[in-house]
């Protein structure tokens, strides 16, 4: 079996891939009503609130697309708050539906400034919402949000968030930081396979929600609520997901999601102190590299493609790129979901191998 190590999908447990291959049931009846229940009181416990949360069938992108549409009006200005490729695909949801976005962009591999987030916000007051990336999963960054959300919440503002790489993973409190729409997905921290989106909702959304103009059919939240007090999707779900989520969240449960974040801490600082013992450089800023993924910058002269082709080709261990700008310039590790110390042990006794074939001659 593959090494897979991008940050999504991850790999499964043997026990969530079993329940994975459970025979259908009636998707509008009492047992699968029970799991929906039963994932959906999971997923409040993780996501530390007490709104609504709902399980919808898409990718994380469809979630982000939720979060939108249901909340603002054709020609409503927001600020999009950018740090990578996440946050600029937020952005342009917002813009393909008719918001007026403010871009507030920050350099890839650096945090997003509340400081700025603040002055954007001074000088754009009509700012409906405020629209940002807790981790960034294209640069490895994870931005400060609890002090993001002060600043958008004292101003007022609606707050959606992506949290699609890090809920689960990093402790992400939803109620007590304020965050309005909340939005993760299934294949990323969640050890299953893709295929939902989870999102909260909090009182202030489902004001904005009841005002929203933006068409919307399949991601209507009304409908969900609609149909989740019956125990039901309003669309046929993803069934042999909730399946896996059912056994996936009790293990989560089991472990505890403290010492769960504790573990993403734990691995994400060996991994960061082996990328530095090897002599090479880390690519996010320091203070706030993210503990889901890790993004290596390509040493001088290498191709970060040609690492990866050799880790893959030579140990099967599946590592991520960079995308876009950062194509060939980083690659990055996943460590989220199911992982443990040894997973990650055997990415770098393998780049021990796989650096020095590439041409990587040491620090
Ligand atoms: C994976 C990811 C997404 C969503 O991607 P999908 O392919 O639609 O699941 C969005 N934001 C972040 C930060 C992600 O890591």
């Amino acid at each position: 079996m593959s090494n897979l190590r991008i940050p999504g999908p991850t790999p499964c447990p043997p026990e969530v891939l079993q329940a994975m291959s459970w025979q259908m049931i009636n998707h509008r009846g009492p047992q699968f009503a029970g799991y929906l229940k039963e994932v959906t009181e999971g997923l409040k416990t993780i996501f530390q609130t007490k709104n609504d949360v709902f399980i919808l069938s898409c990718s994380g992108t469809g979630g982000l697309e939720s979060a939108v549409v249901n909340t603002l009006s054709p020609g409503d200005k927001v600020l999009g708050v950018s740090i990578g490729v996440f946050g600029d695909r937020f952005a342009t949801i917002a813009k393909t539906y008719g918001a007026e976005v403010v871009s507030l962009k920050f350099e890839w591999g650096k945090a997003a400034d509340p400081d700025k987030v603040a002055d954007a916000l001074k000088a754009n007051p009509d700012v409906k919402a405020v629209l940002v990336t807790h981790n960034e999963t294209s640069t490895g960054v994870t931005n400060d949000l609890a002090a993001i959300a002060r600043v958008v919440k004292s101003a007022g503002k609606l707050l959606l968030v992506d949290a699609v790489s890090s809920m689960g993973s990093i402790n992400l409190p939803v109620d007590e930081w304020g965050l309005d729409v909340c939005v993760t997905g299934s294949q990323k921290g969640w050890m299953v396979p893709p295929g939902l989106a989870m999102v909260s909702i909090s009182p202030e959304a489902w004001k904005a929600c009841e005002a929203a103009k933006m068409p919307r059919f399949y991601f209507d939240f009304l409908k969900a609520k609609k149909y989740g007090e019956k125990g039901q999707t309003p669309w046929t779900p993803c069934m042999s997901v909730v399946f896996g989520m059912t056994v996936a969240i009790k293990m989560m449960l089991e472990e505890g999601h403290a010492n769960i974040v504790k573990r993403h801490e734990r691995i994400a600082d060996m991994t960061r102190r082996n990328v530095k013992a090897l002599g090479l450089e880390l690519f996010a800023d320091e203070k706030y590299a993210s503990n889901t993924v890790t993004s290596i910058r390509a040493p001088k002269g290498l191709d970060g493609k040609l690492i990866n082709k050799i880790m893959r080709e030579d140990h099967d261990i599946i590592l991520g790129g960079g995308q876009q700008e950062l194509e060939g310039k980083i690659f990055r590790i996943g460590h989220l979901g199911w992982v443990d110390e040894k997973d990650i042990e055997a990415v770098f006794a393998a780049l021990k191998v796989a650096l020095p074939k590439a041409g990587f001659k040491g620090a």
